[in-house]
């Protein structure tokens, strides 16, 4: 398959927050790969702004070291990095001050995308959104990306969205969730939507259940303090596993056009059924070969904060009636792995005796490792012997399938920029739809504040609590293996 990259019109990205973490490990690196594809145009810059006092030189170095530490070295030789930093500038911003706002004035272009990424924290969306208005930096060509998170809950999510509309329209705000710029999260609506042979099936007569898996083998290590206000429903579920579960259950868009597709999802999340307590497992990491137990890494013996969840959750509509979705995520679980499953109901009657192999189709959707889909389908074991059925995978591994050979697939942020320069707004969430998804989660998490509902305690590299296993033994269902 022959990669293509298609040009983007000329623009100007200021990154607020360009001394920090996220923009050095992503933002900074997918702009360089970008760049090395030639989808990044010779005029296009990247101006950097933080408090932090430096010039373009010193911000260059940064640039450079966020290169080495976070590009792969193929994709890293003198002269095209030289080229990169020279498309590099900085200046120092206070999002709270009145210093810098002049300059930054000077230096963008009215002829250009204007691109403001706000990768700092979410108090300082609504000042620095402010001061771009008010010092008439911003303008009908402007876009503003945010990060995650979007609120902690109802109310400061709100509160956000009202910050930001004071200065910038919806159509301009971009919100990220790199989950929405997986390949992979892009076929599953290629699949679905592009396929005659799926959509009819995709409902309540052909499917059993959905499994969503996000597991991680990190604990929460250096970010305990700030974990430890959050927990596994915050920082997951309500947004990354929510807009997974959203791409797998909503009805088909009129168009593959932002809007109609977020009107889908907003469906979605307002048919999720509010949750009992019996539908909810949370838990807590051990102390283990790997580390600390996850009170101590949070600082907090106290602590009822959960590393883990499982949920079991029902979408009230015709398409999804009795077809329960199961959902998981975790710190330090035996393997790191993002995926969905779409386990589909047995043939009605065998006519084969069957002493192998599941008799259900499985469609599996990879977001890591290795991005791709397989589908389980039964086949005659070849040779002589009788009629022995075994689960075979039709093996959709997108870099093997489709990517040009040794190529990378490009990191979601590579993606997702590039969108925001191009002004499409599919893959980013709308203030609407966030709202929705707090307003579901706001209850379940107030539930068991006011429980005091302390969380089950699981072993380092396993897959979570006995009790998560047993909210599908229940059911006569089981998880997916992570080892498998
Ligand atoms: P970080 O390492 O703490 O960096 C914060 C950045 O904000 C620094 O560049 C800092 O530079 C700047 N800053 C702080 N106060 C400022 C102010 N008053 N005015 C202007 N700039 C200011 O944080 P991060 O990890 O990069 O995260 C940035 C955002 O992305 C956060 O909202 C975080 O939740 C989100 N996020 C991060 C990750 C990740 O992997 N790191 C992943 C997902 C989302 P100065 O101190 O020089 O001002």
């Amino acid at each position: 398959m022959v990669s293509r990259t298609i040009p983007v019109d000329d623009f100007d990205l200021v990154l607020f927050g360009a001394t920090g973490d996220l923009a050095a490990r992503k933002i900074l690196p997918s702009l360089y790969r970008r760049f090395v594809a030639g989808q990044m145009p010779e005029s296009a810059r990247v101006i950097g702004a933080a408090r932090s006092k430096m010039d373009d030189k010193s911000f260059r170095k940064l640039v450079r070291d966020a290169l080495a530490e976070f590009v792969s070295e193929a994709k890293r030789d003198k002269k095209t990095i030289d080229a990169f930093v020279a498309q590099c500038s900085y200046i120092a911003i206070d999002a709270k001050g009145e210093g810098g706002w002049e300059q930054l004035k000077e230096a963008v272009r009215d002829e250009a995308v204007k691109a403001f990424y706000f990768s700092v924290a979410p108090a300082l969306f609504g000042p620095l959104a402010e001061r771009l208005r008010s010092y008439g930096i911003a303008c009908e060509n402007s876009r503003l990306v945010v990060e995650k998170p979007f609120g902690v809950d109802l109310e400061s999510a709100r509160q956000l969205n009202a910050d930001l509309a004071a200065s910038f329209d919806e159509h301009q705000i971009y919100r990220i969730d790199h989950f929405l710029g997986k390949e992979t999260v892009q076929n599953l609506m290629a699949v679905r939507f592009a396929n005659v042979m799926f959509e009819p099936l995709w409902n309540s007569r052909y499917i059993d259940h959905v499994q969503i898996t996000v597991a991680e083998t990190v604990g929460v290590g250096g970010r305990g303090a700030y974990y430890d206000k959050s927990g596994a429903m915050r920082d997951m579920v309500q947004n990354h596993l929510m807009q997974l579960l959203c791409l797998t259950a909503m009805e088909p868009p009129n168009h593959f056009d932002a809007d109609m597709l977020r009107d889908e999802k907003l469906k979605v999340i307002r048919a999720l059924d509010p949750l009992t307590p019996a539908e909810i497992v949370r838990g807590q990491y051990r102390e283990g070969p790997d580390g600390p137990s996850y009170v101590e890494d949070a600082e907090n013996p106290e602590s009822r904060t959960e590393s883990f969840i499982a949920l079991k959750i029902a979408v009230s509509n015709w398409r999804w009636k009795g077809v329960p979705f199961y959902l998981r995520t975790g710190k330090r679980m035996s393997r790191r792995l993002s995926e969905i499953v779409v386990q589909f109901k047995e043939t009605p009657h065998s006519i084969f005796d069957r002493t192998e192999g599941s008799p259900a189709n499985t469609l599996t959707i990879r977001l890591q490792p290795d991005e791709g889909m397989d589908l389980s389908v039964t086949i005659k074991e070849p040779g002589p012997g009788g009629m022995r059925l075994v689960n075979v995978p039709l093996d959709m591994t997108f870099a093997d399938a489709l990517g040009p050979q040794g190529e990378e697939i490009p990191d979601a942020y590579e993606r997702l920029i590039m969108d925001v320069i191009r002004g499409d707004q599919t893959l980013f969430m709308r203030g609407d739809e966030v709202e929705a998804a707090w307003a579901w989660t706001d209850p379940i998490i107030e539930g068991w504040v006011e429980r005091r509902a302390q969380p089950y305690k699981y072993a380092q590299g396993s897959s979570g609590p006995e009790e998560a296993l047993m909210l599908m033994h229940r059911d006569g269902r089981r998880w997916r293996e992570l080892e498998e």
